[in-house]
């Protein structure tokens, strides 16, 4: 987040010092296009220490040549005229030459309509055509798509995203060489993948993304996803990201395992995925097993999946009245099952506590001391007695 005041009061300290600068990428594509941008970048040939002494500033990136700068309560990033150098990993360039001219750190960016210039008083500097693929509406590559997919595959995903986010179109070359080059998404890092994923989830226009991917067959290229990415495009019904990933984990466990989610993550995506599948309706027994997040991510699945619709409230309302929400609320202790039946500790005490949870779910018994006394020895301490 920021505000164009800021950016150009960054532009006009730097030039004041004699360097020059410049507002660059997706701030200048969204203000040609009448959106609001949401963040602000500044390109500049003021090298890095340089920015930094200027400015309230954090060294986020300083390899790279990238200085935050803070200005309450945004921050904006100023990057340093760059030409990045071959990239091992596809994850950063190996190393960075700083360069010396601003057409050459336009050269270094993905597509036409990011590498627009602006500078304080709101005027654009075009050295790639840009402002043409703007009204053409237009996504394509800064030369040509091969090399620049081969440089770096998160690419290819950045041009589903830009489709996604702009309803704009793939230029023919560029569109042909995101499905001959599809392949090269599997060397990219998984965190990568994601992050991307859900940029594509978030947009506006998510369903062309997808239909997109699936003409290109991309989607075969990211472990997992392949066959949620098929239902969407069959249903033509977008999705929400954990709805997304849910539906993922459903069909390809074993996929979705190996991705990069955090434990919780994952735990979550699998429990309402597993949930899912059983095309129960979701009740009160499933909440109080799965607790109330779970359950309706679950919901959702099963509405996106089979189109059986919940009242988000009433599910909510579920779980704030279920009678029992823990084993540890049971109103009759496990020492006191022990105590009255003198038997020892052993499995019989987890199945005697289940068989009293389900029927204070269903309503069956009260979690009351007495009541639930009376049910262990009219229903337990007998059979035990005669054994
Ligand atoms: P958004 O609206 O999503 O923020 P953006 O165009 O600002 O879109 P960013 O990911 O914020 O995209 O990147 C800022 C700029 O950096 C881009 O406009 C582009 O010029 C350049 N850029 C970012 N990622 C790449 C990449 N992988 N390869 C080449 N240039 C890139
Ligand atoms: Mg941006």
């Amino acid at each position: 987040m920021g505000t164009i005041q800021h950016a150009k009061e960054i532009i006009k300290t730097l030039k004041s010092e004699g360097y020059e600068a410049y507002i660059v990428g997706g701030a200048v594509r969204d203000h040609l296009l009448g959106l609001k941008p949401v963040d602000f970048d500044i390109t500049t040939n003021a090298k890095p220490n340089q920015v930094m002494a200027l400015f309230d500033a954090r060294a986020t990136g300083f390899k790279y040549g990238t200085i935050t700068v803070l200005k309450h309560p945004y921050t904006y990033e100023v990057t340093t005229y760059r030409t990045d150098g071959p990239s091992e990993d596809q994850r950063h360039p190996d190393y960075v030459y700083f360069g010396t001219s601003v057409e050459e750190d336009v050269m270094r960016r993905d597509f036409t309509i990011n590498g627009l210039l602006m500078d304080e008083h709101l005027n654009i500097y075009d050295h790639v055509s840009g402002q043409e693929d703007i009204i053409k509406r237009s996504i394509k590559t800064i030369g040509d798509p091969y090399l620049r997919f081969s440089e770096d595959a998160l690419r290819i995903l950045r041009a589903i995203y830009f489709q996604g986010k702009l309803h704009f179109t793939i230029d023919t070359l560029t569109l042909e060489a995101m499905g001959k080059m599809g392949a090269l998404i599997q060397q990219l890092s998984n965190e990568r993948i994601i992050n991307e994923l859900i940029k594509i989830i978030k947009t506006n226009h998510q369903l062309q993304a997808f239909e997109t991917m699936l003409q290109l067959s991309l989607h075969h290229h990211i472990v997992g996803i392949e066959k949620t990415i098929e239902t969407i495009v069959e249903k033509k019904k977008s999705i929400t990201t954990d709805t997304f990933f849910t539906v993922c984990f459903y069909y390809d466990l074993n996929s979705m395992q190996t991705w990069k989610f955090s434990n919780q993550q994952k735990h979550k995506y699998q429990q309402a995925a597993e949930l899912s599948k059983s095309h129960i309706k979701l009740n009160a027994t499933h909440l109080f097993e799965y607790g109330l997040e779970i359950v309706k991510l679950a919901a959702r699945t099963q509405s996106y999946l089979y189109g059986i619709n919940y009242a988000m409230n009433k599910l909510e309302y579920m779980y704030a009245h279920l009678p029992i929400k823990s084993h540890v609320d049971l109103k009759m202790k496990a020492s006191e099952m022990m105590a009255l039946s003198h038997r020892k500790a052993g499995a019989w005490i987890k199945e005697v506590q289940e068989d009293m949870v389900k029927k204070i779910l269903t309503h069956e018994l009260k979690n009351d001391r007495t009541v639930l006394f009376m049910y262990f020895r009219e229903t337990y301490l007998k059979g035990m007695q005669n054994e």
